[in-house]
């Protein structure tokens, strides 16, 4: 399957199936990547012991002069440190202008090289390879970075990449709980635009959890095809672009109380969105939202409760540094109907609190 991040002149396609990779020189070569200027392929430490060999016989075979580096495995690696290095490979390698940098990895690796290309020489040219079902929302829409002792994705740019290729084979070396996380991801653009995708999920979630390649598929491409129409609308996160963050609110206030590692991503924005179904409820929408969202979230076996020994007013806190937060009131994104949502501005730190309670105590 194919499909294109309309961007004007920054448009780029995204290629999705099951053994797309052991075509990646001809892709290569359609995008007319150079096989002058020498390739970075960027990767960690459990990627390369699955993906990166064939990778990098592939694009020697097909002409690339390719070098690669590895970086420890996990969220560490998204910092200046970690630039640093790639950039040192880089001059190492002689890398120029024309040379691209190829972040073969989940969204850590994509971040991480992504703005090590938009930076390297003030920007080369980028090629995402994600291998996590997570990363079909970073490899779309262009945010690159990497963090900060005191903040998450602080530094960063915005730098599209040449082309996505996602090949579904790479998903099945995935850990069981990277599974669960990155669909977490998948039901998120259904709930904030698509009734019928959340439907489709809902149907299927027996195939997507065993991995079968078609279903996966299928619900990369739809779930990409909701991060592009949304980005492409609104790039830089004027207005729509922050529906992308149904659940995050709630969800990166709980990832930094409980400690980076405990909670996966994709499992404390499964928390938040439960949360935010919750709040719809208090706005007076159709409380089928709530145990509609809930059932879904607990058939994946995400979590949907917030463990009981993180401290509400921590949590709170953590929301509160959150940019989202004006006069007391806060931006929430609230879902009005499954596949619809609302950016609401007048949510309250007592609803909040309210709703962190419902959620400690399940009921
Ligand atoms: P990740 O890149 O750390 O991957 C998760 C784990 O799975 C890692 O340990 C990795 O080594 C391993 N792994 C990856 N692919 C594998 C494979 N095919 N087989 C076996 N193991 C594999 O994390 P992630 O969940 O993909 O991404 C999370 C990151 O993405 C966060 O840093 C987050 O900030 C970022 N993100 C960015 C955007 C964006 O718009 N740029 C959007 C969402 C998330
Ligand atoms: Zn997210």
């Amino acid at each position: 399957r194919e499909l294109t991040v309309d961007l004007g002149d920054r448009s780029y396609p995204i290629y999705i199936g099951s053994g797309v990779l052991e075509d990646i020189a001809a892709y290569f070569d359609r995008h007319k990547l150079s096989k002058i200027s020498p390739l970075l392929v960027v990767t960690d430490s459990s990627v390369a012991a699955h993906h990166l060999s064939p990778v990098m016989e592939r694009l020697q075979r097909g002409g690339y002069p390719a070098v690669s580096y590895v970086v420890p495995a996990g969220e560490a690696s998204k910092s200046l440190a970690q630039l640093e290095g790639i950039v040192t490979a880089a001059l190492e390698a002689g890398l120029d202008r024309k040379s691209a940098i190829i972040a073969l990895g989940g969204g850590v690796v994509g971040d991480l090289a992504g703005f090590a290309a938009a930076s390297f020489m003030r920007g080369i040219r980028f090629v995402q390879i994600p291998t996590t079902i997570l990363a079909h929302d970073s490899s779309v829409g262009g945010k690159v970075g990497v963090n900060h002792p005191m903040a998450k994705n602080i530094i960063g740019a915005f730098h599209q990449p040449e082309l996505v290729l996602y090949d579904t084979s790479t998903l099945l070396t995935l850990p069981i709980r990277e599974v669960r996380a990155g669909l977490s991801e998948m039901i998120k653009h259904g709930l904030i635009w698509d009734e019928a995708f959340v439907a489709w999920i809902d149907e299927h979630a027996g195939e997507l959890l065993s991995l079968d390649e078609k279903a996966l598929e299928y619900g990369l491409y739809e779930g990409c095809k909701v991060k592009a129409i949304v980005v492409s609308q609104d790039e830089h996160e004027n207005g729509l672009r922050a529906i992308l963050n149904l659940g995050h609110t709630l969800g990166h206030a709980l990832e930094a109380v409980a400690g980076y590692g405990e909670l996966l991503h994709g499992e404390a924005i499964s928390i938040g969105m439960v949360g935010a179904a919750k709040l719809a409820e208090d706005f007076g929408y159709a409380s089928h939202i709530y145990t509609e969202t809930k059932r879904i979230f607990e058939k994946f076996g995400l979590p949907v409760t917030i463990p009981s020994q993180l401290n509400t007013d921590r949590i709170i806190d953590a929301m509160m540094h959150d940019k989202k937060f004006k006069e007391g009131a806060m931006v929430y994104i609230v879902p009005t109907a499954i596949g619809k949502v609302e950016i609401r501005k007048d949510v309250t730190v007592e609803q909040i609190r309210k709703i962190i309670a419902h959620l400690k105590e399940d009921i």
